[in-house]
């Protein structure tokens, strides 16, 4: 399921106490509800305020502006609670054409302090920035204290003048300002915590079919509950029966003592919507849909129901929810058992990958603070759990199984923010999917969906697992040992000499290191011990040496991390006992993680309780524990990493690019690549470096172009290439030629040229040679759902083959420009090797910097491709740059509204 990224010009979002709001533009049928709104909504005082004064017919002229035939300069949103216009946000520009809009607000007095104001500016805000405005002015009264803390609030720099009673208030609007974009994080986080309560933490239930067969999906869950000895009241509904189980059944949601917070729904398909509405006109604040196969017509009004009436929904097609606090205790699924107690908050998309996890948890002894079986997210999302656990605390530890993304980057945004205090680890589902799509250019041939996702996990610090085990068992590590240092240094310890060299192998996969250790801890073993990394301890080893050279490795200020791996052998290590049990004399938590790993264990991974109470993770392999290792470690780097700001490169002159990309879009409606004089304006007004590129349509004028640019060419050489629309690769075709010297050469290779594409040829692109560097690929592709990627690689002709690569999703941070050269394969070419001098690695941030902004600007940059770039020591340049646009609607991603299902889309 994946939601319809578009510009809504209506969209659903949360007040602060968690009610859905509509928002949407005021138009002629709204009239009387604004009318209203600036009657019955306002008290004398609210209108004195509004007015300055007490003009009887001011609130007749405000509907008349608003809801009159349409001005040009004006934008006007209403904000609708149901039937009800909560407020109105509008701003009109006086004097066109201008970039100061002159603002007016309202909200209904019984609204006040529920964040609607805040929340109709920043989609009045977004909605100005689109048309070009860049500052809001309005007069307040002195007095109007509410108006003036909306503002205070809002997270902008306001600038005020005082006069006379009144105070002249002007607003820059700048959506990037971290500080508006935190404060709108922050208003998010709290109005969607507030509208989860309902679900997650219900005073009262209710199922709904609730059929008297045993085993029905709804007697099931129905049963659950009340066993799970849930805190509130418990209410079944079915229109037939009296009683199931000895207590009263219901007939409809209508008729139960008192309105359920959380209602289960295991009806029909048929009956999901018709039931909804009722649940949301009683008052419910939260549905589960345990009922699957909705269609569309299905589906749009489950929507519309919960939207109207302000419901949080999970679902359809979920397993159900789990809350084990003691003061709900709510067991509303069919899966598993009822999970214990404890810290890890579960958000899974399949219901299987649920049951497996818990069960996997419920092995391990891990505890679950809330467990949310999503099924089809037509609401609820990953997005949301994170911020609930965030809030929670009761948990530690987040664990995410997401099959697709509705907002990918609103969630990055989140989950940046979440890993900060608790891990969060995730199942990346769907990493088979080949779909590469049709890649003519070696950007867009790089980003597949698993790239893309790698991207946003690693940019969000989430930990990625490939596996339920692996999910588990990295789980496992985090959940009960400290984080090593970031370095990520371990020794292995091993009491049979061939186990400790596979668990030095496994560690160096997971990237970890294995430093030397000091020679003197052989003095701790039995003889014949080595103390080379991985430690052979010899099978005579007694749970007294193991303890003392724990210890002694402990200390070690070179070492992060300690990896025991143990066969049980009959000699050394409690001969008829387990060769743990040296282990658990000692302490679980010390000063670094340790994992241990028992060969001859069955399950993947269990705790085993050590002296001091505390838990030692136990693997049966030593690649899935150096693996946990490994994660461990990367999240230690995570933090460890000061969260970095964005990227800001000057002189990016979006004015430039916009008309460019306007005039293009306007003669090719549905997109195309643009030619080479246009690519090269784009990237010259985002201060992307192109080499010289000079059009000729003829032989002659072919020529005179290489006989002047040759003289700016390494070694006084040009280059020349065909060009003709719609071309792919050029020099697999024989388009491209290079290193020409002489007027000869390059006429002969015009008449090539001519001879070989005959009349497609448009023309061709003349070049001086740029010195020879290292060749690199730096592009974005705009994906439909992630948003803008932007790729870094080995470049040149072979790109595709050697497939070098680092990719980010825009908008990339400072950090972000610095780690993904350092990622690639080749960086120790650009750093210079062999006392080469190093290439200019700051002139290639800042094409990624460069290119990062162009895509968060211009989201019709559907693909920007240059390859090469030639980095040297005193520069880089681009010699071949490909751009490709599309009509895309701008979407601000970080704009607070809620998803829309795509199966609910339309009418
Ligand atoms: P395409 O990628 O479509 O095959 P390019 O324009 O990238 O065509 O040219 C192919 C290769 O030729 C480049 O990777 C680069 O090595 C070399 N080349 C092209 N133009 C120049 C130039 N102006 N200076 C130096 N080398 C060039
Ligand atoms: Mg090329």
């Amino acid at each position: 399921m994946s939601t319809v990224q578009q510009p809504h010009s209506t969209a659903e979002a949360l007040l602060a106490d968690g009610t859905t709001v509509e928002i949407r533009p005021l138009g002629p049928d709204d009239h009387r509800a604004v009318l209203g709104l600036h009657t019955a909504g306002m008290s004398e005082e609210s209108r004195r305020m509004r007015f300055f004064g007490v003009s009887r017919n001011a609130p007749e002229q405000a509907a008349d502006r608003l809801c009159g035939p349409p001005r040009s300069g004006l934008l006007g949103f209403g904000a609708w609670a149901g039937e009800e216009l909560v407020g109105e946000a509008d701003c009109e520009v006086l004097d066109e054409p201008s970039e100061t809009a002159e603002l007016a607000l309202v909200v209904a007095d019984r609204w006040h302090g529920r964040g609607a104001a805040t929340l109709l500016l920043e989609h009045l805000v977004h909605a100005a920035r689109q048309r070009g405005i860049r500052f809001f002015e309005a007069d307040t009264l002195f007095g109007n204290r509410a108006v003036h803390r909306v503002f205070a609030d809002l997270g902008l720099p306001v600038e005020r003048r005082c006069a006379q009673g009144e105070v002249r208030i002007r607003v820059p609007l700048d959506e990037r300002d971290e500080r508006y974009r935190s404060a709108v994080d922050e208003r998010g986080r709290r109005a969607g915590v507030a509208s989860l309560a309902g679900l997650l933490r219900p005073a009262s239930v209710a199922v709904v079919g609730v059929s008297r067969r045993s085993g029905s999906v709804g007697r099931t869950v129905l049963g659950r509950i009340r066993r799970g000895g849930f805190a509130g009241e418990v209410w079944a509904v079915n229109p037939r029966a009296g009683e199931i189980d000895g207590r009263p059944a219901f007939p409809s949601v209508r008729a139960l003592p008192a309105v359920p917070d959380l209602v289960v729904l295991a009806v029909p398909a048929g009956a999901v919507p018709g039931v909804a509405e009722e649940c949301g006109a009683v008052g419910v604040r939260a549905l589960v849909v345990l009922t699957s196969g909705l269609d569309a017509h299905q589906a749009r009004g489950l929507m519309r129901a919960c939207r109207r009436h302000s419901m949080r929904v999970v679902g359809p097609n979920s397993l159900g929810t789990a809350q084990t606090d003691p003061a709900v205790r709510l067991d509303a699924e069919f899966g598993g058992a009822f999970p214990r107690p404890g810290s890890a908050g579960i958000a899974v998309q399949s219901g299987g990958v649920g049951i497996a996890l818990l069960q996997r948890l419920a092995w391990l002894g891990i505890g679950v603070s809330s467990f949310v079986s999503l099924g089809d997210k037509y609401d609820v999302s990953g997005n949301d759990l994170l911020q609930w656990w965030e809030a929670d605390d009761r948990t530690d530890l987040a664990l995410l199984h997401l099959e697709s993304f509705g907002s990918p980057r609103a969630f990055g945004r989140t989950a940046r923010r979440v890993t900060r205090t608790i891990p969060v680890l995730t199942v990346d589902a769907g990493r088979s999917t080949a779909g590469r799509r049709g890649a003519a250019s070696h950007t867009a041939a790089a980003a597949t969906p698993t790239v893309t996702r790698e991207a946003l996990f690693r940019q969000a610090g989430i930990t990625a697992t490939r596996s339920i085990d692996e999910l588990v068992e990295a789980a496992a590590l985090l959940h009960a040992q400290p984080l090593p240092a970031p370095r990520g240094a371990v020794a292995v310890v091993s009491n049979a000499g061939g186990i400790g060299i596979l668990a030095a192998d496994a560690c160096a996969d997971a990237g970890l290191l294995l430093p030397e250790l000091p020679v003197g801890l052989a003095d701790l073993l039995p003889p014949g011990a080595s103390v080379r990394n991985p430690v052979d301890t010899t099978a005579a080893v007694t749970p007294v040496e193991l303890t003392h050279l724990l210890r002694a490795l402990e200390r070690e200020p070179g070492i992060d991390a300690i990896l025991v791996c143990l066969v049980p052998t009959a000699l050394g290590v409690t001969p008829d006992r387990d060769p743990v049990y040296a282990l658990l004399e000692g302490p679980a938590r010390r000063r670094i993680p340790i994992a241990a790993v028992l060969l001859d264990q069955q399950v993947p991974v269990c705790y085993r309780t050590c002296a001091d109470g505390g838990v030692l993770p136990v693997y049966s392999d030593s690649v899935a524990a150096a693996r946990a290792l490994g994660h461990a470690r990367d999240r230690a780097r995570w933090l460890a990493e000061p969260a970095s700001a964005e990227a800001d490169p000057p002189d990016c002159d979006r004015r430039t690019a916009g008309s460019l990309v306007d005039r293009y879009l306007a003669v090719h409606p549905e997109g195309g690549w643009l030619d080479p004089l246009s690519t090269a304006d784009l990237l010259e007004a985002y201060g992307l470096p192109l080499t010289t590129s000079v059009w000729a349509r003829d032989e002659h004028a072919a020529v005179a172009a290489a006989r002047g640019l040759r003289r700016l060419g390494h070694e006084g050489r040009a280059a020349l290439k065909a060009y003709w629309p719609g071309q792919v690769h050029k020099s697999a075709l024989g388009a491209v030629r290079t290193g020409l010297a002489t007027d000869a050469e390059v006429r002969s290779v015009y008449r090539e040229f001519a001879r070989r594409f005959g009349p497609e040829l448009a023309g061709v692109v003349v070049q001086p040679m740029a010195a020879p560097g290292i060749e690199l690929l730096a592009g974005i592709v705009q994906d439909q759902v992630f948003g803008p990627l932007v790729v870094l690689g080995m470049g040149g002709t072979a790109a595709d083959v050697l497939a070098d690569r680092a990719a980010r999703l825009a908008p990339l941070s400072e950090r972000d420009l610095t780690t993904m050269v350092a990622e690639l394969c080749c960086a120790a070419l650009l750093s210079g090797t062999g006392g080469a001098p190093p290439a200019d690695l700051a002139a290639v941030r800042s094409v990624l910097a460069r290119l990062s902004r162009l895509a968060e600007d211009f989201p019709e940059v559907v693909e920007a491709d240059l390859n090469p770039v030639v980095v040297r020591p005193d520069g880089a340049v681009g010699v071949d740059a490909r751009v490709r646009l599309e009509r895309r609607p701008s979407f601000d991603p970080y704009l607070r509204r809620l998803r829309r299902p795509a199966v609910a889309e339309g009418e």
